[in-house]
């Protein structure tokens, strides 16, 4: 099996703060749930890695599941953007689009996504756009898939391709 999933990928990010009688409040990850997030929260709290954007292989027999650093189509390897967002599902109909449910129930979210943090009562790293005020940080860490992508779909040829891609275990 392998399947591609990702959703709330950040265009237009824009820092989103709150001010109450001249006094900025705490930011919005801190104090809201998944939930609560209006459509600009909820877009900006991706952090651009473009983890999700990668194949995942699934062990039929233990059911775990495995990254490999082939990508989607429509991944933009060097930004680590979906190249066309707003017409993803057109494209590519099994690219997933995240909700708090979803976020709750699939094990493939690398620890460090942003939905996954702030669901689990963390906050968000230093190298978070929201936080670093850059989207050029989350590549500083070493986070993104930059400079990790080793083939597209596109380019391989049958199931059994995507085995030389594997790298590690989903969810790590
Ligand atoms: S893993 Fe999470 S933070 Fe990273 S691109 Fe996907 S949705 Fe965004
Ligand atoms: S269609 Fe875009 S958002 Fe969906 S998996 Fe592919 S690159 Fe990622």
């Amino acid at each position: 099996m392998h399947s591609w999933t990702t959703t709330g990928r950040d265009y237009g990010r824009e820092h989103i703060s709150v001010v109450f009688d001249g006094m900025p409040s705490e930011p919005f990850w801190k104090t809201k749930t998944l939930d609560e997030l209006n459509r600009a929260e909820w877009e900006s709290l991706c952090d651009g890695c473009g983890r999700c954007c990668l194949h995942k292989l699934e062990d039929e027999d233990t059911e775990e599941i495995y990254f490999t650093t082939v990508a989607c189509t429509l991944l933009d390897a060097g930004t680590c953007q979906c190249s066309d967002y707003v017409d993803r599902k057109k494209k590519v109909p099994d690219c997933v689009f995240l909700t708090p449910e979803i976020v709750r129930t699939v094990d493939w979210l690398p620890e460090t996504c942003g939905y996954r943090l702030i669901d689990e009562g963390q906050d968000l790293y230093w190298w978070h756009p929201l936080v670093s005020g850059t989207s050029e940080t989350v590549h500083e860490a070493g986070i993104s898939v930059r400079g990790q992508v080793t083939a597209f779909d596109h380019d391989l040829k049958s199931d059994e391709d995507y085995f030389e891609h594997m790298v590690r275990v989903a969810g790590n």
